[in-house]
């Protein structure tokens, strides 16, 4: 049974749900995967999700009714449900939706996004959400252009008002030959700081995805070789020394 009486008729595009997450969130988590992402990130792990029109069509209460047969793990270990993608905020109004029936169910509910969204979608979705993975990859905006197609100025005003609400993770993917050297993590850092985040989270660079981009036909052009979880301590390290609480991995 669902809390809200009347939920929006339109399907969501959904890439996939994964039951049993360990890497999206605190705790155990179910991860739902929506489809479409405005950037194009050269090192995309989840190449599938970046087409808008890509994906499977579900109902919100056929994506509550999966999620929630796995509440007692959540309960149990802390843990939730992470709306991800692609963008999640590409859907807003399914999105929220969706937020608003796991706060009614007592589910933890986390955002991850990429921070390229309205920021009234953002905001809308606030008080339904009680954690936002929020990237930040880059701190020079014609990198953050050039290489992801994305718009640093919009996401750092996203970005600042949005950690007003305390909510904020920011994660930084560390991406050698575009983010990993010294002098851009330190402006991340820094720039995190500015922005009032207080907790950041590393996550080393993988290859895994190469073979997706096989099944769709797609190369996968980004160099070098998956980056080691300890590599990242002396990063840490800094991002530490800038102020932040910081983790490596999700
Ligand atoms: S923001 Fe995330 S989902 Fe979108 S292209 Fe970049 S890595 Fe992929």
């Amino acid at each position: 049974m669902t809390s809200s009486g009347r939920l929006p008729d339109a399907p969501v595009r959904v890439s996939s749900v994964q039951r049993f997450s360990l890497h999206d969130g605190p705790g155990i988590r179910t991860t739902v995967f929506l489809q479409g992402c405005p950037l194009r990130c050269p090192w995309c792990a989840n190449p599938e999700t970046q087409d808008c029109r890509g994906g499977k069509e579900m109902h919100v209460a056929e994506i509550m009714a999966t999620v929630l047969r796995d509440a007692d793990y959540y309960r149990n270990s802390g843990g939730g449900v992470t709306f991800s993608g692609g963008e999640p905020l590409l859907q807003p109004r399914a999105l929220t939706a969706l937020l608003r029936e796991c706060k009614a169910a007592g589910l933890h509910a986390a955002v991850e996004t990429c921070g390229e969204v309205p920021k009234e979608d953002l905001l809308a979705a606030e008080p339904y959400t009680d954690l936002f993975l929020f990237d930040i990859k880059h701190c020079v905006p014609a990198e953050l252009r050039n290489v992801c197609k994305g718009n640093l100025e919009g996401i750092l005003e996203n970005l600042r008002a949005l950690s007003a609400s305390g909510k904020v993770i920011a994660r930084i993917p560390c991406i050698p030959g575009f983010n990993l050297d010294e002098q851009t993590m330190k402006g991340i850092f820094d720039l995190a700081v500015s922005m009032g985040v207080k907790e950041a989270h590393l996550l080393p660079y993988h290859t895994y995805a190469r073979d997706k981009y096989t099944q769709l036909g797609r190369n996968y052009d980004w160099p070098g070789e998956s980056v080691r979880k300890d590599a990242l301590e002396p990063f840490a390290a800094m991002g530490r020394e800038a102020g932040l609480t910081v983790r490596i991995g999700g």
